[in-house]
């Protein structure tokens, strides 16, 4: 039985039946692997790669800095699975070389994947620099694309990941409804999934991820949000392929249970929520948490779904 907590307090993610949900930790670079590493985590579910981009306005890191900052974070997961984003620029995350100066609306404008089909040259070097970097490791390289719309995009993704000579799995993040309505299709081009659920909410609710007035539309246990997770997991289920979430939702103990619920298959978060998660998951069977989800789904608002969550999940 001690055996059994301590396993619970450090192991992999399970349901208390064994049905295993990986939990993985967003970092922006190397600096915070330590904590992704001391929380336990057991690979990384989101790197976001724009920090490195961060320091110079006029060009891209150069290739010795970028294959520097991905090998030290594919280094540290020798085992465990790293999933790379590419450049997420525009928007919320402007980069002065890359991101148009005049346009009305940012968030529904150039950024994410957009902006490095606009620049092929930038992913060609973040691909070429992620192959370099991962070689000779063992590790189970995974990039994917944020802001992908569609199978054309994800397409696109896959053509220039192929075109790098990139020996890694490709997947397309799903932050666009349009993805998620349509997963199937974006499937046929990517072989996993990765639910943004900050910009899956902001773009579902239309809602602005940076005014804090329309923040009652951020929040993640939206009954339509739920919907949208339910509709890509069975999506990637049914062809055999997976689904993970990387937003702030998968940060919320009860959301990380009627996630599981929902069919996703991996957890992405902050490394200091990555414990906590992990216990709440260890208290409940899958089929608990599928009724739990079950509930949410039949509300009709955020408070509604997580009172009806909670009830289910406190309620055995
Ligand atoms: C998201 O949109 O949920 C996500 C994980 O990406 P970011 O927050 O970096 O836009
Ligand atoms: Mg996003």
């Amino acid at each position: 039985e001690r055996k059994a907590a301590i396993e619970s307090a450090t192991g992999p993610g399970a349901t208390s039946d064994g049905h295993k949900v990986p939990l993985l930790a967003n970092v922006g670079g190397p600096a915070d692997v330590p904590a992704a590493v001391e929380a336990g985590a057991e690979g990384v579910g989101l790197f976001r790669t724009e920090f490195l981009f961060l320091d110079d306005s006029e060009r891209a890191p150069s290739e010795a800095k970028q294959v520097e900052a991905y090998r030290q974070v594919l280094e540290a997961f020798p085992e465990g699975r790293v999933v790379v984003r590419v450049l997420d620029a525009g928007a919320d995350k402007p980069l002065e070389f890359l991101t148009p100066a005049d346009e009305p609306n940012p968030a529904l404008g150039v950024r994410g994947l957009r902006t490095l089909l606009d620049h092929p040259e930038v992913l060609r070097g973040q691909l070429s620099a992620l192959a370099k970097a991962a070689e000779g490791l063992p590790v189970y390289l995974e990039v994917m694309a944020p802001m992908v719309a569609d199978r054309t995009d994800a397409k696109a993704f896959a053509d220039a990941c192929r075109e790098a000579g990139l020996h890694a799995k490709f997947g397309a993040m799903v932050e666009i409804p349009s993805a998620a309505l349509r997963a199937r299709s974006v499937l046929q081009e990517v072989e996993f999934l990765s639910l943004g659920t900050n910009d899956l909410a902001q773009y579902t609710f239309a809602a602005d991820r940076q005014v804090g007035a329309v923040s009652r539309l951020q929040d993640p246990w939206q009954p339509a949000l739920l919907d949208l997770v339910a509709v890509s997991a069975e999506a990637a289920k049914a062809e055999g392929k997976s689904c993970g979430v990387c937003g702030e939702a998968a940060a919320d103990p009860l959301l990380a249970c009627v996630l599981t619920g929902l069919g996703v298959t991996s957890l992405s978060m902050g490394s200091s929520a990555i414990p906590i998660v992990r216990a709440q998951l260890a208290k409940h069977t899958l089929a608990q948490c599928e009724r739990a989800a079950a509930a949410a789904r039949a509300a009709d608002t955020g408070p509604d779904a997580r009172a009806a969550a909670q009830a289910v999940l406190s309620g055995e």
